[in-house]
């Protein structure tokens, strides 16, 4: 067994590893990179790049289907070939893990093991037949899809977002367990491409983290294209129904009932890749969840190992590992204290629309007790969306009365994940909402109505989110 020295140790190669490992190296450090699966981790392989290269499609599919209401006459009907949609879609990821691979091996002083990375000790790593050793460690080892236990599910032949990449064939019917982010995004993309969809989702209502208003309307923009949805339904069992198909048991308020489809997508959350890790052996702690336990600057419960991504629990997204590597690299190679509590909160949900988010939802304001206003405004009222022909959804922000501070954003429409950014960085800045409103924003574009809806704040009343005049 060999036993090789480095300065520093990084295992995974996910959003945060492999640039890590580039600052370090150029630091003068010598590294050593492990990652078991395909370069580039969930993002590139399994997550944010193949999905969105599918929505394109599902979108190019969806917007032909409507030619003619711009005009546009299409002979026949739309044909969606999926296995032209997975070669492009593997294509933009390929190209991703590739760059991420060639970089990494094209690194000077930075040795690359294609093995399963285990915690031997605090400073050693066994990684195949050889044991590294190493100062400082980065963990970057991201998540998987949760498996739910089920009755039947181990005789029934079910995806998640990892096996959903090889599907390259129309799913008659697809049953999707979860009415979340990513079971959402799957959700609209294959009833687009021509699927029967069916969501289960055992809340009240879908993405229960964001306001009820935002579920509500999430809910019309998916029904409206005929995604079935069941809320309130918890799954009681699943079993095969003949060939090729899937049997669902659902219970609904007392309710049983029974959903056949062809095939089952497993979206009902995520596990921090840390059982198979050795944590135990170097002593670092982990929360009830698996999520390894950090501090602001991302330091584990041993000196000299860092936990980054996913695996911390801290975040969800690329861009909340991507910024762990700023922040751990920031503190260890730039004398700048830079922490996790200095990030405000944004992501976006790629549902066509999509929905762009910044800081605190409106119920987080209203639980807060503090005085707040509030601008809401429908896309039908947003010149841009009424021109593109996609005037579902709205736009909402809240502001502290008092010092003027926007608290929160929720952009659900055409062009919400890139608008959102307008806000998030004025909130970044600290700077009272008016700094946006003396901007001369372009037109036509759905931003230049974010200086219009924060003109017709008005004080969040006692009233509930379900009772704005919107609904
Ligand atoms: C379907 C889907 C869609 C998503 N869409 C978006 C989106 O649109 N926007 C967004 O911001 N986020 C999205 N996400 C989330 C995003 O993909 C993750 O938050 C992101 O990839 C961050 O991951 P990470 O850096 O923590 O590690 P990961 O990217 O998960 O990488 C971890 C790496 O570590 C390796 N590894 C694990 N254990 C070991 C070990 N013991 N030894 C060696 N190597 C190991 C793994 O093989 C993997 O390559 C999506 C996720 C999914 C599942």
């Amino acid at each position: 067994m060999a036993k090789n020295s480095y300065d520093a140790i990084v295992i995974g190669t996910g959003q945060a590893g492999p640039s890590l490992a580039g600052r370090l190296t150029s630091a003068g450090m010598k590294v050593a990179v492990i990652e078991r699966g395909k370069f580039g981790g969930t993002c590139v392989n399994t997550g944010c790049i193949p999905t969105k290269a599918m929505v394109a499609s599902a979108r190019a599919a969806h917007v032909a289907r409507r030619a003619a209401e711009f005009g546009v006459d299409i002979a026949g009907p739309v044909k969606v070939d999926m296995r032209r949609v997975k070669a492009r879609r593997d294509a933009i990821s390929g190209k991703s893990s590739s760059g991420v691979e060639s970089g990494l091996k094209g690194m000077k002083n930075c040795a690359v093991y294609e093995t399963h990375a285990r915690f031997e000790s605090a400073r050693e790593v066994s990684a195949g037949s050889d044991i590294l050793t190493a100062e400082r460690i980065f963990i970057n080892v991201g998540g998987r899809a949760a498996i739910p236990d089920i009755p039947g599910l181990d005789r029934v032949g079910y995806l998640t977002n990892s096996s959903m990449m090889r599907v390259d064939f129309l799913p008659r019917h697809l049953i999707v367990l979860g009415g979340s982010y990513i079971g959402l995004e799957f959700g609209q993309m294959f009833r687009r491409f021509g699927s029967e969809v069916t969501i289960i989702e055992k809340g009240s209502r879908l993405i229960f983290r964001e306001d009820e208003d935002v579920s509500a309307s999430v809910r019309e923009i998916l029904e409206a294209e005929g995604v079935d949805i069941r809320l309130n339904s918890r799954c009681t069992g699943v079993d095969k129904s003949g060939e090729g198909s899937i049997r669902v048991m659902i219970e609904t308020e007392g309710r049983t009932s029974e959903i056949d489809g062809s095939h089952l997508l497993l979206a009902i959350g995520r596990h921090p890749n840390t059982a198979d890790l050795g944590l135990d052996k170097a002593g670092i702690g982990t929360d009830s969840h698996g999520y390894i336990v950090v501090d602001d600057q991302l330091r584990t419960s041993v000196p000299g190992v860092w936990a980054l991504g996913d695996c911390n629990g801290k975040g969800a997204f690329t861009h909340t590992s991507y910024n762990d590597f700023e922040i751990v690299a920031a503190n260890l190679l730039d004398s700048d204290p830079r922490r996790v509590s200095d990030r405000i909160e944004a992501y976006a949900l790629y549902i066509d629309p999509p929905l762009g988010r910044a800081g605190m939802t409106e119920t987080q304001v209203r639980a807060s007790g503090r005085k707040a206003l509030m601008g809401i405004r429908p896309m039908t009222k947003v010149g841009r969306a009424v021109e593109k022909g996609e005037t579902q959804g709205f736009m909402k922000v809240l502001v502290d009365a008092e010092t003027k501070k926007i608290l929160g954003a929720a952009i659900l429409g055409t062009g919400g994940d890139e608008a959102i950014h307008s806000i998030l960085d004025v909130m970044y800045t600290k700077s009272p909402y008016t700094v946006i409103q003396r901007a001369m924003h372009i037109h036509p574009t759905v931003s230049e109505l974010i200086p219009t809806l924060l003109g017709e704040l008005k004080p969040l009343q006692d009233d509930t989110i379900s009772s704005h005049p919107l609904r």
